[in-house]
């Protein structure tokens, strides 16, 4: 916007137009999910595109609206699932899974194009190929199911970091660990856990088997040592009560999670869970917020700080004057800690390099090169 006052808006808020344009009148176009051509049709009308046989090629990989070193890989659209407090299926409706040979030749033109990270995602990436009765599709000529285990396995030929992303703990999850142990895909689950007592899941209507999560978790980290956990939960949700916010709490010191994110509930237009009786008052959502982010401030520094004096691996996701901005296998882009290292001579921006942590806090590390 302060670059050039010009902005046009993509994504499934599309649905609801009026209210993006009523907010701010200055848009220039509200463009729903994938609609790439038309987006590139406003920007073309706005920015007029430069003329030329070679600037008008679009690379192999597509067209990637993030730094060149990393790149989201979408799998499918939608949802079957019905949370309470979602309204993603009504407006993407059930789910669609991308066909895997169209996945696949995607992620092989992104690794050729010189990315070095993919990360999977999706509204439910463990449900992939569940619409299309885990079909066997054909990639450069070998029978591959449309199913994550097999997605997987497939990702991981490219010996570059292949990331999981809404990962809902459905039995079959177990079978990718195997694969991060051996270095297939990165050993590192975002696992929506949302909650711990079983009635508040139940009245969410969260998908999967939500029992047994601390078993489960422990079995993975036995298969897994390395493997990072991250999660979201939701305090405040409708009918709360202090008790099951303390269940959540002592899964939560008991879990020892890397990385955790936390919301209060707050209504979404047309969300089920807005009928729900005994709404949680706002102060009290605060308050649990707080006292759920101080738990796990002290655990995620605890697990941060066994880091210190190990060697990782680290990629350059920005080189500013205080040396590289980088990320370890444990920290996606945008949502995790980063790895400062302060010697960035020679290096660049997508650059893998080793380095030895020195020093840690709740959300980053420290390190010097080896
Ligand atoms: S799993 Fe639940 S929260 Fe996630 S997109 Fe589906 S309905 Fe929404």
């Amino acid at each position: 916007m302060t670059e050039n006052g010009k902005v046009s808006v993509t994504g499934c808020l599309w649905a609801k137009g009026e209210v993006v344009r009523d907010v701010h009148p200055s848009v220039l176009a509200v463009t729903g999910p994938h609609a790439t051509d038309e987006v590139m049709g406003h920007v073309h009308a706005h920015l007029p595109k430069p003329r030329g046989p070679f600037v008008d090629l679009v690379p192999t990989a597509g067209i990637k609206l993030t730094p060149k070193h990393y790149a989201y890989l979408k799998i499918s659209e939608g949802c079957n699932h019905r949370c309470t407090s979602c309204i993603i299926p009504s407006m993407r409706g059930d789910l669609d899974s991308r066909p895997i040979h169209d996945v696949l030749s995607e992620a092989e033109n992104l690794a050729k194009s010189g990315v070095k990270e993919l990360l999977v995602i999706s509204q439910d990436t463990s449900a992939y190929g569940v619409d299309v009765k885990y079909k066997t599709g054909f990639h450069n000529g070998r029978p591959v199911r449309t199913r994550m285990t097999e997605l997987c396995e497939e990702l991981g030929r490219h010996g570059i970091w292949v990331r999981l992303h809404y990962v809902y703990p459905y039995p079959h999850v177990d079978e990718v660990i195997p694969l991060m142990r051996d270095g297939k895909i990165l050993p590192y689950l975002d696992i929506p856990f949302q909650h711990a007592s079983q009635r508040i899941l139940k009245l969410m209507k969260r998908p999967a088997n939500s029992e047994n999560v601390l078993a489960r978790i422990k079995k993975w980290r036995e298969i897994c040592p390395d493997l990072v956990i991250r999660s979201t939960f939701i305090v405040g949700f409708p009918g709360e009560t202090e008790e099951e916010f303390e269940e959540l709490l002592a899964l939560l010191r008991e879990a020892m999670l890397d990385r955790v994110g936390c919301f209060t509930y707050s209504p979404v237009a047309g969300a089920a869970a807005n009928d729900l009786p005994d709404p949680v008052p706002e102060e009290v959502k605060e308050v649990r917020k707080e006292r759920f982010m101080e738990v796990q401030a002290e655990i995620s520094a605890a697990r941060l700080a066994r880091r210190v004096g190990q060697r990782m691996t680290v990629l350059v996701d920005e080189i500013d004057e205080q040396g590289a901005v980088c990320r370890s296998y444990a920290d996606a882009p945008e949502i995790d800690g980063m790895v400062f290292v302060a010697d960035a001579d020679g290096l660049q921006v997508g650059d893998f390099v080793e380095v030895e942590i020195a020093a840690s806090d709740e959300h980053d590390l420290w390190a010097e090169r080896v």
